[in-house]
């Protein structure tokens, strides 16, 4: 089942060949925000002529972004622009991410590429319980369903109740889904007295993505809901999902190539790997217009599969995302970085200088732990106030994060204290 059978199936040198011309363009394009400008300007560096060529740009990062906010890196008239989106995860100014009405057709066909590549057509219902909003999971997937021609129920995320009635009432056959949550639903619909079999008979597909989940992980969701699931890797910068995607052999991710240009550098040395070699998910858009990004930075760390993959299609796989070569943490799909945690708790009166951070698994979904020293000699309240300290902590995580952490304040220097570089986030999830 080929979307562009023509695209997906062209021939390395062919790819090669349009990736070229397709990254000269970019360049030019780039050039025209204020960003490139001057960074390409500085170099002399106006377009490429061979893949070589693309060792002499520079690499974009996430801090270049938020330096650049909020309109940087705009290559074209504002009046052009008809969406934005931003990451979340980030202190400071938000990354934001421009589109033309170009640029988000060409996302829809992507992911109308990925869905239909899996077996999913026009026939399909379609449910996607991911955000919709800034973040791009929610809005990426609808308008590609859509595309595909797939009725489509853009129910977002929470409200399980909700949910399940949605996929029972309307014979619901592919969802969209956090892999974690997709665990946790077997058992709701246990909770609620429906059988998966008699009442979700129609239920095949489930696209997980937007955090790490292992090959375990897939196989168990697949057991316990009896679906099959497909991995899908995006990043916002990028335009969000429909980057890399499984296809039905379920080995490995397709990267676009047509879309995108990857390399793998060493995150050390920034130095671009042999094929094969694990190492940092580098990515340049090959047709974007409101806004291209150059050999960005993703930190998300994989590796080139070797070989052709049996289904036809040509572009290269990546391995499922590996891990970051930042601190990131993803949590339910939100974006979290330490440093946020740490500069929303150096703002509140009364509390210490040490914390430790935890992420476990609670009925199969991510939770953020924080125990937090209070400061003795800043702090001299009763009890209840230092419940009101708590609730403070917790509220104004939350307005930070978008997650909701659970807090304990505990006794000034207490919590244990690391030689040399202070150790103070435990990932204890076991994805
Ligand atoms: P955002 O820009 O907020 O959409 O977050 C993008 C990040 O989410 C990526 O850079 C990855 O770190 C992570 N991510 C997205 N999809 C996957 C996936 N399928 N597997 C692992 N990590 C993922
Ligand atoms: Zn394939």
């Amino acid at each position: 089942m080929f979307w562009v059978r023509d695209i997906e199936t062209l021939l390395p040198e062919k790819l090669k060949e349009l990736q070229v011309s397709l990254l000269d363009k970019t360049v030019k394009q780039a050039i025209k925000s204020p960003f490139y400008h001057k960074k390409l300007g500085e170099q002399g560096l106006t377009g490429i002529s061979s893949l070589e060529d693309v060792n002499s740009l520079p690499f974009t990062e996430k801090e270049d972004l938020r330096s650049a906010f909020p309109y940087g890196f705009l290559c074209t008239e504002l009046k052009e622009a008809v969406r934005l989106h931003s990451s979340s995860g980030t202190t400071g100014n938000p990354t934001v991410i421009f589109h033309t009405r170009k640029d988000i057709d060409e996302w829809a066909n992507l992911i109308a590429r990925c869905m239909y590549m899996t077996g999913a057509t026009e026939s399909d219902v379609f449910q996607n319980m991911m955000g919709y909003g800034l973040f791009t999971g929610g809005l990426g997937f609808h308008y590609g369903a859509e595309k595909l021609g797939m009725l489509t129920i853009p129910i977002g995320p929470g409200n399980s109740k909700r949910q399940i009635w949605f996929m029972k009432e309307f014979n619901v056959s592919v969802v969209h889904i956090l892999p974690s949550y997709a665990l946790r639903l077997q058992s709701l619909l246990r909770e609620m007295g429906l059988d998966r079999k008699r009442d979700l008979p129609h239920l095949r597909i489930a696209y997980v993505g937007a955090e790490p989940h292992s090959e375990a992980m897939r196989k168990k969701i697949e057991k316990s809901l009896d679906v099959k699931a497909y991995n899908s890797y995006g990043l916002s910068e990028m335009c969000g999902p429909g980057v890399a995607f499984e296809c039905e052999e379920q080995n490995g991710l397709h990267l676009w190539e047509d879309s995108f240009y990857m390399e793998i550098i060493d995150p050390e040395t920034g130095k671009v790997l042999p094929e094969g070699e694990e190492g940092e998910l580098v990515l340049t858009t090959l047709n974007r217009e409101a806004m291209p990004l150059i050999r960005y930075r993703t930190r998300d760390l994989t590796r080139i599969m070797p070989g052709a993959c049996p289904c036809g299609r040509t572009h290269r796989r990546i391995e499922r995302i590996k891990g970051r070569s930042d601190d990131m943490l993803i949590i339910n799909g939100v974006n979290v970085f330490p440093i946020q945690v740490e500069r929303v708790l150096m703002g509140i009166p009364g509390i210490g200088t040490n914390y430790v951070i935890e992420v476990k698994k609670d009925k199969f979904m991510d939770k953020l732990y924080l125990k937090v020293e209070v400061d003795n000699k800043a702090f001299k309240g009763t009890l209840r106030d230092m419940e009101i300290l708590e609730e403070r902590v917790t509220e104004e995580l939350k307005a930070e994060l978008s997650v909701t952490p659970k807090v304990k304040l505990v006794e000034s220097a207490s919590l244990p204290v690391t030689e040399g570089k202070a150790v103070r986030v435990y990932d204890l999830r076991n994805t």
